[in-house]
């Protein structure tokens, strides 16, 4: 996870080549988080091109990573945009077809326009669970007070259902879900998470993080079930409401704990939107296949959370950002041959009273190589863990006291071994925080 901080704007400089009609056509297919930023760079790198933005949802990109703040009321859909540098953006423009041969894309409307150079970044979409009784009648809309959390409007529906509500339930109890949860309790709601994992944001935290947080999240107004599946959603009885939907009463568990409720929130994860991509053709397996180039085939690229790169598609803003980056870089001319290497495991939260970062491996039960420095205060909520090898960085957690992480954050990216002893990257010493290569 990066910082739900609103992405700060690269300072554009003059197009070094200026836009003409032989300027090459980039087609960006998706207006979200990816997208925004390659625009933005390849804008501010005075790439020659001429950028134009397709997206399906009816507004300009905006910061998707602050929709629970928006939730709360602490952020309006305008103050989230994000910035596009000098790229036309198209929002309401769904793209329908693409021709990779003929260099053509079509559009919902029927439209066809021509590129030079494509970036699919279409993003991801929730992935729905095996819960019975998640859809209404007709089999596709979800029940009343069902809800999932991608887009401002799935915010603005879930704000809207979320007056009067007194109980809500979330499954799922990843970042989306825990953030979900805590801007539902915010919203004075008590509310529910029900986990199938054994703890809390298990890809991130190791089970003593998630325990110190699940307690910070009791405090919040939010109970956790973990190592607990939901089976079934229950709706009212008697007919809906003309053209309306029966609404939810209780979430029914696996082991057949009801939980009632008015809401529920489904945060299971996010599948990559390949379809596009597959019916072109195109190299798909869990997402769009890239190498390091971020190319898919020629003059197409993917980057974001519909991209698959060495296996490993992230589904997090900051390897999409670092992915626009490295595109930018390379079709503006500043850097034809830049590559992207991946990027290290690493996350960030830090929202309403609950904030930890994590960096790279953080659980060392089974590696007896790894040595392990640990501070809990249980008092003050917070936790703090680094996994060593040798006098090697390899993990590290800090959860409700994020003082030593920009320290933290450079000797992970640095590398290399640790200069002096490390416990001072968790209590914030000076001195002893560098890095020897
Ligand atoms: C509530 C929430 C909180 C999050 N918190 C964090 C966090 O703390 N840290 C973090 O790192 N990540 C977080 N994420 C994940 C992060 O938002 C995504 O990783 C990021 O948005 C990926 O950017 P993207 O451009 O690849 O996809 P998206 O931002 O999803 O954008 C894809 C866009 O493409 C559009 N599109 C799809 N198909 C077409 C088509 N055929 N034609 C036109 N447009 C199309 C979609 O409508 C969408 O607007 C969070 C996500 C959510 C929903």
């Amino acid at each position: 996870m990066t910082p739900v901080t609103p992405v700060t704007p690269v300072t554009p400089v003059t197009p070094a080549v200026p836009v003409t009609s032989a300027a090459p056509r980039i087609a960006v297919v998706g207006a979200g988080m990816a997208a925004a930023r390659f625009a933005e760079r390849y804008g501010a790198l005075g790439g020659p091109g001429r950028v134009t933005v397709y997206g399906a949802e009816p507004r300009a990109p905006y910061n998707r990573v602050l929709l629970t703040e928006v939730l709360t009321g602490r952020y309006d859909a305008e103050s989230i945009a994000l910035p596009l540098g000098g790229a036309e953006v198209r929002p309401g423009c769904e793209v329908a077809a693409l021709d990779t041969a003929a260099r053509k894309l079509r559009l919902a409307d029927g439209s066809v326009e021509p590129w030079d150079d494509l970036v699919l970044a279409t993003g991801a979409g929730p992935a729905m669970p095996p819960v019975r009784g998640l859809r209404g009648p007709d089999g596709y809309r979800l029940a009343g007070g069902v809800h999932t959390l991608r887009t401002l409007e799935d915010c603005a529906g879930l704000a809207e259902e979320a007056v009067g509500a007194r109980r809500a339930v979330v499954i799922g109890g990843g970042v989306l879900g825990v953030s979900a949860a805590r801007a539902l309790a915010a919203l004075g709601i008590r509310t529910d998470i029900v986990h199938q994992a054994g703890h809390l944001i298990e890809r991130q935290l190791d089970g003593q993080a998630a325990a110190v947080l699940r307690e910070r999240l009791r405090t919040l107004g939010v109970e956790c079930h973990t190592g607990s599946r939901a089976r079934a959603v229950h709706t009212g009885p008697g007919a809906p409401p003309p053209g309306g939907r029966r609404r939810v009463e209780a979430v029914e568990l696996a082991d057949g704990h009801r939980l009632d409720c008015d809401l529920v929130v489904l945060a299971c994860g996010t599948r990559p939107r390949t379809a596009l991509a597959r019916a072109a053709g195109l190299p798909v397996a869990t997402g769009v296949l890239v190498d390091d180039g971020l190319g898919a085939a020629p003059n197409v690229h993917a980057i974001g959370d519909c991209a698959e790169h060495r296996g490993t598609v992230h589904g997090l803003a900051g390897p999409a950002w670092e992915q626009a980056d490295v595109l930018a870089r390379r079709l503006s001319g500043a850097d034809p041959d830049a590559r992207y290497p991946g990027t290290s495991p690493r996350a960030r939260l830090s929202t309403g009273g609950l904030e930890y970062a994590a960096f790279g491996a953080v659980d060392e039960t089974d590696d007896p190589g790894l040595d392990v420095l640990r501070l809990t205060d249980a008092t003050r909520g917070s936790y703090k863990k680094l996994v060593l090898r040798g006098d090697h960085l390899v993990g590290a957690i800090l959860l409700g006291d994020l003082a030593t992480v920009d320290a933290l954050a450079g000797a992970f990216a640095a590398g290399g071994a640790l200069a002096g002893h490390p416990l001072h990257l968790l209590t914030g010493g000076t001195a002893m925080t560098g890095v020897v290569r």
